[in-house]
């Protein structure tokens, strides 16, 4: 066993005496259920990174492109349209509760966009060539923005309340992490010296270097910010200290704050009565004969 593996077997071990119960298939109807329950911690802790996955895990959850590390530095691409195309979740792999709450998270999404953003089943008739699959793999993470091709976006154990789901559907919109802005230095203190392995987990607490965030001031209620403790030694220490009052709560999976709404509405230029600003691709790009020069992709995670 090298150092690394020895160290993720460490957090694994941490994390189920911390954060996740064990979890059995039979739990699932229970975690899949509507309840809120704001108690219930970041996904983002849950560690996945393993050579099953194409990509890197970037932050806890977010997988980068063809190893491309730090593809957060790139501006996301935007859904053309704000329309999301997305490939139903199969109940053989989702309980009906899991189903429900993705169902519900996107409407949630599309309802506090005022339906600029949709999200649209793609089917084979269809044929629309960038979409997301949702799957069910070893912990919670997406891409961010559309990539291209099929896309993966996990919600494993762990990952089915409906808040989680929001916050990596977020990610597949093109949002990033809110303690990674460029001016985040102003609003937390990073604690470098309480994250578990900073040769591991570093990564997860830098800042962006291109990064637009279209006017919306820091938010500590985002759905998108990571908790007091993440990536912690213990829950007693800290790596994440909201400046404006350090006993501050942050990390909620609950629902999207209204910062998390504003973001939304800007990044894809969403004008009432008129939808997303974000031109729509040229339909022949979405042919589905053009889909089939796709066939070759190689999913990641499969
Ligand atoms: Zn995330």
């Amino acid at each position: 066993m090298n150092s690394l593996t020895f160290k993720y077997l460490l957090l694994i071990i941490g994390l189920i005496g911390t954060h996740c119960r064990p979890s059995t298939e039979s739990e699932e109807s229970e975690e899949s259920s509507n309840e809120i329950d704001d108690d219930d911690e970041t996904p983002d802790q849950v560690p996945h990174n393993d050579k099953e996955t194409e990509g890197e895990l970037v932050e806890g959850d977010i997988l980068s492109s063809g190893g491309v590390f730090r593809n957060a530095n790139v501006q996301p691409k935007m859904w053309p349209g704000g329309e999301v195309f997305y490939e139903k979740p199969r109940t053989t792999t989702f309980s009906s509760g899991v189903i429900d709450n993705i169902t519900q998270a996107m409407a949630d999404i599309t309802a506090a966009s005022g339906n600029c953003i949709v999200f649209k089943e793609r089917t084979i008739r269809t044929g629309k060539r960038n979409y997301i699959q949702i799957k069910k793999d070893r912990g919670c993470f997406s891409k961010v923005g559309m990539v291209g091709g099929p896309q993966p976006l996990s919600l494993g154990l762990g990952c089915y309340k409906k808040g989680v789901i929001i916050h990596e559907f977020l990610h597949a919109l093109g949002v990033n992490h809110e303690h990674t802005r460029h001016d985040r230095d102003q609003h937390i203190e990073v604690k470098k010296n309480n994250v578990l392995s900073l040769d591991v987990y570093n990564n997860n607490f830098k800042k962006r270097i291109i990064h637009d965030d279209y006017g919306i001031p820091y938010c500590y209620m985002s759905i998108m910010h990571y908790s007091n403790t993440a990536f912690s030694k213990s829950d007693n220490d800290k790596t994440i200290i909201p400046l404006i009052n350090p006993s501050l709560k942050l990390g909620q999976r609950v629902k999207l704050d209204s910062c998390d709404i504003k973001l939304l509405k800007e990044m894809y230029k969403c004008t009432p009565g008129k939808g997303s600003g974000i031109p729509k691709e040229d339909s022949s790009d979405d042919s589905y004969s053009s889909y089939s020069s796709y066939s070759l992709y190689k999913k990641p995670g499969t």
